[in-house]
């Protein structure tokens, strides 16, 4: 099938270019001849981000947005000429790093640029002394992950995606790890920025513990997916490579004594690296071979870091757990976890077999954790059409966590399979909302989530349309994203 062949489904608001000749010779002198292309084959290719739907639409014949040029910059003053030109001709740019956001927040829904940050992959500095890496955006996160591990650091950021994501997409998305509980999630790693504003101008943060120099300007930015600037370099934290790690497991009746263990450690400034509560019917996804997992709550720790350290807070994790019903599984579920952690069949799988399925995650405090997660699951599972619905909690905080839900299903009656989708995500997110929580942790906002927007941030939400009009008066950055609700444009 020819690409040509693809409906395409957000066409309406796209920018045509008048003279492709002409911004095609443009390119050439800017970016050399091998760091452009339009051939089909690369346009296509960057057709999606890892969105879920998005590979439903494809098996259908669709395709979410179509780029006109695919470039991979290799300098800094090559991004400030293609924005320069983007801003002359009005063309939007859309950066692009390894494509495994989940929101749809590098597809190019108004076709132009698609500026792809990969050529930006080195290591610049590892400082020992202060326990900083700083690196150029692009880079692979196993990449740097590895690379630091073989001189006795880790950066801590291990996303479940870090095999197929970058720095700056991290950044760019407000990315959360699996070990984030130790380690925090990404805005408390990143400690400075270089960042190319969507005029063409460099702006620095430099990598200074803590500055009480007026508002924080560089939070602006993490989180900005890709419509405020482009990251170009960050500096993040790094740790020194765990002395010891200790694996625990423990399986509890209810989802609320094991919230209410987890609660009590983390009262006690315990933060185990790892923590994953998995509902019971997450459970069984995960752990049905394991008898003492039988209609239970499992979950996961692992402790690292110093011996000594190590040692004190597996005792009292274990106490919390045990004074909470718990009951010790010991490390076979937790060596399981980490043999399948970067497993995602179910992604690939589900589609073929007409199934459309995708994850959601959100934020509550520790007092509506329980209810929050009752209230989304009786709204879904009620459904019609929904045949896998669990969630999972893996994201800590002393005063709240971060819950994420599973779901598959099929369409039903005269639905589209993107009715369903919509149908399962409307019922998550009023739920959330209702509940008092944040309608996303650390997937980001993109093309998917833009309509709750309003409901997220109230009145909020119109100086942060006016703080992108002043960096981006011609809305070239990452244009129809987060401020602009696009979602049903074309789609039915
Ligand atoms: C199987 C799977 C597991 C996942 N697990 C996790 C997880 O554990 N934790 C988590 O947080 N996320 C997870 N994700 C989501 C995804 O990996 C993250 O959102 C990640 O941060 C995206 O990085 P990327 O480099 O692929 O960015 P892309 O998908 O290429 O881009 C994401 C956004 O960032 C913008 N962007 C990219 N680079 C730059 C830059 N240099 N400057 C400005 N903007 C930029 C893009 O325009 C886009 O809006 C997972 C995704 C998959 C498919």
């Amino acid at each position: 099938m020819d690409f040509k062949d693809f409906e395409l489904i957000y066409k309406n608001n796209r920018h045509e270019i008048k003279d492709k000749q002409k911004i095609k010779s443009n390119l050439s002198e800017i970016l050399g001849d091998n760091n452009f292309s339009d051939s089909e084959i690369d346009i296509f290719a960057y057709t999606k981000d890892s969105t879920m739907i998005g590979y439903n639409w494809t098996l259908e014949g669709k395709i979410a947005g179509l780029a006109d040029f695919i470039i991979w910059p290799e300098n800094k003053n090559q991004i400030i000429k293609i924005l320069h030109l983007a801003n002359s001709e009005e063309i939007p740019v859309i950066p692009y790093a390894e494509g495994s956001g989940v929101v749809g927040g590098a597809i190019p829904i108004r076709g132009g640029i698609i500026i792809d940050m990969k050529k930006f992959n080195q290591i610049l500095k590892i400082n020992e002394k202060d326990l900083t890496v700083t690196v150029q955006s692009g880079i692979n996160g196993m990449n740097l992950e590895r690379a630091l591990n073989h001189k006795g650091y880790t950066c801590g950021n291990i996303p479940q995606s870090v095999q197929m994501s970058s720095v700056g997409g991290w950044t760019a998305h407000k990315a959360a790890g699996q070990f984030s509980t130790k380690y925090g999630k990404i805005e408390d790693i990143i400690l400075g920025m270089e960042i190319i504003l969507p005029q063409g101008d460099i702006i620095n943060f430099n990598p200074i513990v803590r500055k009480a120099t007026g508002p924080q300007l560089d939070k602006l930015f993490i989180g900005n997916e890709g419509t405020l600037g482009i990251v170009t370099e960050v500096t993040l934290r790094i740790w020194p490579y765990p002395e010891k790690r200790a694996l625990l497991s423990y399986a509890f009746h209810t989802f609320e004594d094991s919230l209410e263990a987890v609660r009590q450690i983390l009262r006690e400034q315990i933060y185990p690296a790892v923590v994953r509560i998995y509902d019971k019917d997450e459970t069984k996804r995960h752990f049905l071979h394991m008898e003492k997992a039988n209609d239970k709550v499992m979950v996961v720790f692992v402790c690292e870091g110093n011996e000594r350290l190590v040692n004190l807070e597996e005792e009292i994790t274990r106490e919390k757990c045990e004074q909470n019903s718990g009951v010790d599984c010991g490390v076979h579920p937790v060596e399981h976890w980490f043999e399948t952690r970067f497993r995602v069949t179910e992604t690939s799988a589900t589609p073929k077999m007409q199934i459309t399925f995708d994850t959601i995650e959100v934020a509550s405090s520790w007092e509506n954790a329980a209810k929050m997660y009752h209230h989304v699951l009786d709204s879904v599972k009620k459904l019609k059409g929904v045949i896998l619905f669990t969630a999972h909690v893996s994201h800590f905080y002393p005063n709240g966590v971060g819950m994420y839900f599973t779901f598959g299903g099929v369409e039903t009656g005269e639905e589209t399979n993107f009715d369903f989708y919509q149908k399962v995500w409307n019922a998550t997110m009023e739920a959330v909302v209702a509940s008092g929580g944040s309608i996303a942790h650390h997937h980001g906002i993109g093309i998917n989530r833009a309509r709750w927007m309003g409901v997220e941030w109230g009145k909020s939400m119109k100086i942060m349309k006016e703080f992108k009009k002043i960096l981006d008066p011609q809305n070239i950055l990452n244009p129809g994203k987060v401020y602009e609700n696009i979602w049903h444009e074309g789609v039915d």
